[in-house]
């Protein structure tokens, strides 16, 4: 195992996010960008020296639909990070992060990604939970859990949607009553990502008797390691099972665990879902080009690539991942509250369906090949028993984009009716 936290190069920009006095602020013109460069280059550094021995495994795995690849290690892998202050890049100082400038929070998800950098475990925690406790929580959650999440040794899961609370979450059913100094909680979440292998899940459940919709809704962050919580994977046509149904019957929790005020859940809830579009998407773009090359190298293999339907439609993935990036890059500068933006809503549409489209071309260019999915033993690192192509995963992994952090319908909705303002769809 490599020396936890040691990097042979020396660090530019401090723990602290300040950039030495050498360097000059990393915010615009010339100097930045040697900064920004200077800076790519010791991310690159370190991945290359961390990202080796035992981790070499974890080269480009566990991404989206391969979560259940190397998990423990990938585990291990956060507390490297951490140790070599690579986690949160983008938090405040006080909060535990390096406090980095967007270019350089961006830099280094670009970086991560390009090394072949696993997909975090930690993602929930990092990217949904720990910036929702920065602005909404009291001090005393803060303290109880940003270093967890900073350190890599606690790790999340998001327990918001129910069988018939989705795309409308605000008909949430699970219950929460008070109990003395505890929440009591009855009820069921479904699709919860990696519960399996949480210690916590942050809750959406409705605390006051006879309150509807949004109203009287606590956001609750409960322990998952207790016996009134069941855990039920469920398994995909990928053949791997990363989410979950997860039962409360009576689990309990500490009344203090509440984010925001009990029974105003829904501004905080809404809080961490404006999160899920922040700088971590522009590692999922390096992602997606990586799996475009992927493609590439299959057409090549084959010979499709001399298909000039193909080739047009590579080109256009390419173009549009071009245009991901500047999407995304937009969305980042415009505005770094929790606000949703128009432009954060036209983002998701947009990467969701070059996604799926990109798994669609992944099939056509296998040809009849595209109709086997091989069975065999799983792989290393595998927990299901369907192996797959690449190209097979990202056919069916990626019909999932349209759907979770809001779906296409709903999506479009959003932009009618608050990007554009148009009428509100009846209700
Ligand atoms: C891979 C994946 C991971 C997920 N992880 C999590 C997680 O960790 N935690 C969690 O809480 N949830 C998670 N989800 C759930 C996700 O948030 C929901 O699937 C999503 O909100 C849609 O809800 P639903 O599945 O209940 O579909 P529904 O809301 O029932 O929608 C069904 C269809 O009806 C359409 N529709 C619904 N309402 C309207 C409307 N008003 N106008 C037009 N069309 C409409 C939808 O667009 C959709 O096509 C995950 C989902 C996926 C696919």
């Amino acid at each position: 195992m490599t020396t936890a936290g040691a990097t042979s190069s020396a660090s530019v920009f401090s723990k602290s996010g300040s950039v030495s006095p050498e360097s000059g602020p990393a915010t615009s013109g010339p100097s930045a960008l040697a900064d920004e460069a200077t800076f790519r280059e010791e991310i690159r550094t370190w991945m290359g020296e961390h990202l080796r021995g035992e981790f070499a495994k974890l080269r480009h795995r566990g991404g989206p639909g391969d979560e259940h690849a190397f998990v423990e290690e990938r585990m291990a892998w956060e507390r490297e990070l951490a140790a070599g202050g690579w986690t949160c890049v983008g938090w405040p100082v006080e909060d535990g992060g390096r406090g980095l400038p967007l270019d350089l929070e961006v830099a280094f998800h670009e970086e991560y990604a390009r090394a072949g950098g696993p997909g975090r475990a930690g993602l929930v925690g990092e990217g949904l939970l720990g910036p929702t406790l920065i602005h909404f929580a009291s001090p005393e959650i803060k303290q109880r859990f940003l270093p967890g999440i900073v350190s890599g040794t606690e790790f999340w899961c998001q327990g918001y949607s129910e069988p018939n609370a989705g795309s409308d979450l605000a008909n949430v059913k699970t219950r929460a009553r008070r109990e003395g100094d505890e929440w009591v909680i009855d009820g069921q979440k479904v699709w919860t990502s990696l519960a399996q292998w949480s210690g916590w899940c942050f809750v959406v459940a409705r605390t006051e008797d006879g309150s509807e919709r949004h109203h009287g809704l606590s956001y609750l962050l409960v322990p998952m390691d207790q016996p009134g919580v069941e855990i039920r994977p469920i398994r995909q046509i990928t053949g791997t099972a990363e989410f979950n149904e997860v039962f409360f019957d009576g689990a309990r929790t500490s009344v203090e665990l509440c984010v925001g005020a009990p029974g105003e859940g829904w501004k905080v809830a809404m809080g961490t879902l404006a999160f899920e579009r922040g700088a971590l998407t522009l590692g999922q773009q390096m992602a997606f080009e990586r799996e475009l090359h992927g493609i590439v190298e299959a057409a090549r293999r084959n010979g499709s690539v001399g298909d000039p339907v193909i080739r047009q439609r590579l080109a256009e993935l390419s173009t549009r991942l071009r245009i991901m990036r500047w999407n995304a890059l937009r969305v980042l500068r415009v505005d770094e509250s929790v606000a949703l933006v128009p432009e954060a809503m036209v983002t998701k549409l947009f990467w969701a369906n070059l996604h799926r489209d990109m798994g669609e071309v992944a099939i056509d260019v296998l040809g009849a090949e595209g109709m086997l999915t091989r069975y065999s033993e799983a792989d290393e690192g595998d927990a299901g028993d369907i192996e797959m192509s690449p190209e097979h995963k990202l056919f069916f992994f990626s019909r999932s984009d349209t759907i979770y952090g809001g779906s296409d319908q709903i999506q479009r909705n959003l932009i009618g009716e608050r990007a554009l303002g148009l009428p509100r769809e009846p209700r």
